[in-house]
This record gives structure tokens, C-alpha cells and sequence, in this order.
């Protein structure tokens, strides 16, 4: 790619830009009103009152109270505090079991793992081939020991929304916490901790033009997690260290913007979204992971029989197109992504994959633009793929569209 030419950034479910309102917003927080908020002159105090307005803001976006929001590093942070503080704080009470899903984002998977290994049991429940988890599945996991539920809201992979609501009225029916990753859904679909009844929901700022390294754990009035960082008494003494001023104020600003246009915006991706789906499923053999209707506004991801999925994201980039392939580059050996195995495709199929994500920074254009090159990018790989000529002679018998 030369350098006049424009970037097509389709990897929103990566990270996102800051908005030009959000950087606006936080500069007088790393110039001007840089004092430390816990001190009592004007600077320090014109930097608490930035940080609780934030804490306000967040918290009617979630329908929460600002004392059930707590600032955080990020959404990996937040993951891991939610999940293993509530193990920590129930396993006091004799409960050492966790249910979660088999597609979660790594912050939750190897969270999970790693209580497995202090001798906490987890289940994870199977997504089913559209990407969605059942809830009569959940009620059959439960058990009297059951300590905490963990299911994501959006999958960052395929988009797929899963039943909040009706997870949160099963787990407060039987007493059980419920913790959802909400880092892809916030500010994409609405959200109402109360009346999905989610006791604990964390999110991130990078992920909706906010900075990134700043998040939030919501934790339901009532609920009793250990400490995350001792020392000082910021966030209500559970997790001390002077607060990212500039950041939190940032992803208030952003949350705050995303979330008053998130209709507008919604309906726009949805219809750019299903624009691009409806072309590139005619390319054949090829096929979309996870339910048509029940995901992200603007997410797709597809599988390609033949090809891998690394070449593809090589050429698109040659074509200023950023996107992603669902599969990990994990010490130098290539892992098909875990999300994609769990919704039952094979090895072949999984590592053919390209996510395309887009926020209200994108337009009709740069669909245009990615159909314009994706169908020819694919003949090419496919005719230089040992594995698409033996599906061409009839070696290879599946139907991708049918896992
Ligand atoms: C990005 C992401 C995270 C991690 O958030 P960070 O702020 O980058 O730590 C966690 N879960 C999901 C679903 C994500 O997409």
C-alpha cells in the first residue's frame, strides 16, 4: 500500500480510534487540570469532580448507580476481577463452581483456567453451530455450588448476541451471580443492568472511540468482591492507585456519545452489514459464522474454503483494507480461532476466516471498496491452494454452509 492511498479500517472489534470529541475532552486533563483528584486545591478538585460527572455518566448509560461503577485498566482487568473476586468471595461459602461458555474472549477462558488449577470446577456450555448458547442448557448446569455464571454479551469474533436477559433472570432466580463480558456490546445494543438483572458487567473504552487502557466493572449494590489493588482509598478502597483522570474522562465522553446515537447508528450498519453479507455469501463455498439477526450491527465474519486466512488479511492489506482473521498466531504454529471450533467447524474450514467490524467511522464506500477487490483476492489464493483443488476434484465432500 502506497501512502496516499486511504486506509479502509474494518477491524473495529480490535480497538477503535479516539473520536475527535473524546481527544478534545481529555486534553485538560493531562494539561491544565492535572492535579491529583484525592488533593484539595482547585486542580485537584476540578479532577474529582471530572472523575465522579464520569462515574455518573457511565452509570446512567448501564442503568446503574454511580457507586456500583469501578473504574478499571481496561476490560481484561474488569474479566478477571469480576470472575475470580466472586470465586474467591463464594468459595468462603463452600461454592467452587463456575459456568461459562466455550467461545469467551480469553480475558474469561484463561481466567476460568486458572481457577480450574486452584481447584475451582468449570463448565463450559456449547455454543450451538449459530453461535448462541441455550439457556435450558444453563438450568441443567447449575448446581447448588454453583458460585458464579460468565457468558459474554457479543462474541468479538462472530457478533453473536446471546440471551442476557433470560440468562439474568435464571441466575437471580436461583441465587447465582452473573457476570457478562459486555466489551464488544456496549454502546452497540442497549443495556440495562436492572432489568436484565446482571450483577456484574465489564467494558472497555477502546472499543467504542474511547482511549484505550481505561474500563469499568459494574458490581450490583450488595455484592462483596475482595479488593483488586490495596493501598489507597480510591474506588471506594477497592482498587487503589492515583485514577487515570484523562482516561476515565475520555470513555465517559465516549460512552455518552456512542450511546445518544446508537439507533441512528445501528440501523445504518445493520443495513451496510447485511449489504456486504448478501454479496459475498455469492461467492461460492463460502459461508457466515454465527446467526444472521442476532448479532452486532457491525460485525461479519466469514469462512472461504481453501485459503487461509492470514494470506487474505496480506492482500487486503496490500489493498489499505485492515481486518481480521479469526485465528491466533500462537508461537509461530497457526491455531484455528477457538470460537470458530466451538460452533463445529473443522480445522480447514476455521482457518479460512476474515472478520470485517465496523463503527460510524465507516460508510457504503468502503463496502463498495472491499467488494470491489474481496471476490478477486480469493480466486487468486484459491488457484495457488492445493486444498481448494482437491475440494475442485470432488476430494473434499462437505457442504461449508451446513455446520
Ligand atoms: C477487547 C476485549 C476484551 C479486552 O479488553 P481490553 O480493554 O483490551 O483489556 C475483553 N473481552 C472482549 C469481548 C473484548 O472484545
Amino acid at each position: 500500500m502506497t501512502d496516499q492511498e486511504k486506509i479502509i479500517y474494518a477491524d473495529n472489534a480490535a480497538t477503535t480510534p479516539v473520536s475527535a470529541a473524546v481527544f478534545r475532552a481529555m486534553e485538560p486533563y493531562l494539561t491544565t487540570y492535572y492535579g491529583n483528584p484525592s488533593s484539595i486545591y482547585s486542580v485537584g478538585r476540578k479532577a474529582k469532580r471530572a472523575l465522579e460527572e464520569a462515574r455518573d455518566e457511565v452509570a446512567r448509560c448501564l442503568n446503574a448507580e454511580p457507586g456500583e461503577i469501578y473504574f478499571t485498566s481496561g476490560g481484561s482487568e474488569a474479566d478477571n476481577w469480576a470472575i475470580k473476586g466472586a470465586a474467591h468471595q463464594l468459595a468462603k461459602k463452600g461454592k467452587r463452581h463456575i459456568i461459562t461458555t466455550q467461545f469467551e474472549h480469553h480475558a474469561v477462558l484463561h481466567t476460568c483456567a486458572a481457577l480450574e488449577k486452584e481447584g475451582f470446577e468449570v463448565t463450559y456450555l456449547q455454543v450451538h453451530s449459530n453461535g448462541l448458547v441455550r439457556p435450558e442448557e444453563l438450568k441443567q448446569a447449575l448446581r447448588d455450588d454453583t458460585a458464579l455464571v460468565t457468558v459474554m454479551y457479543a462474541n468479538n469474533e462472530i457478533g453473536t448476541l446471546q440471551p442476557i436477559a433470560e440468562i439474568g433472570a435464571i441466575c437471580r432466580e436461583r441465587g447465582v451471580l452473573f457476570h457478562t463480558d459486555a466489551v464488544q456490546a456496549v454502546t452497540n445494543v442497549p443495556i440495562d443492568v436492572k432489568q436484565q438483572q446482571i450483577d456484574l458487567l465489564s467494558l472497555s473504552a477502546h472499543k467504542f472511540h474511547g482511549p484505550k487502557g481505561v474500563g469499568v466493572l459494574y458490581c450490583r449494590k450488595g455484592i462483596l468482591l475482595p479488593n483488586l489493588i490495596d493501598g489507597g482509598a480510591q474506588e471506594r478502597g477497592k482498587r487503589a492507585g492515583t485514577e487515570n483522570v484523562a482516561g476515565i474522562v475520555g470513555l465517559a465522553q465516549a460512552m455518552k456519545d456512542a450511546c445518544a446515537g446508537m439507533q441512528e447508528r445501528s440501523e445504518r450498519l445493520t443495513r451496510m452489514r447485511d449489504r456486504l453479507i448478501g454479496e459475498v455469501l455469492k461467492i461460492e463455498r463460502s459461508r457466515l459464522n454465527g446467526d444472521p439477526d442476532q448479532r452486532l450491527p457491525g460485525n461479519v465474519n466469514f469462512c472461504f474454503e481453501g485459503i487461509e486466512g492470514e494470506s487474505l488479511l496480506l492482500l487486503l492489506d496490500m489493498h489499505g483494507i485492515c481486518a481480521s482473521s479469526g485465528s491466533a498466531c500462537t508461537s509461530g504454529s497457526l491455531d484455528p480461532s477457538h470460537v470458530l471450533l466451538s460452533i463445529g467447524l473443522p480445522h480447514a474450514v476455521a482457518h479460512g476466516s476474515l472478520r470485517l467490524s465496523f463503527s460510524d467511522q465507516n460508510t457504503e464506500d468502503d463496502i463498495d471498496a472491499i467488494l470491489a477487490v474481496l471476490p478477486g483476492i480469493i480466486s487468486r489464493l484459491r488457484a495457488m491452494s492445493p486444498l481448494w483443488e482437491e475440494i475442485q476434484t470432488g476430494a473434499v465432500q462437505y457442504d461449508i454452509q451446513k455446520f
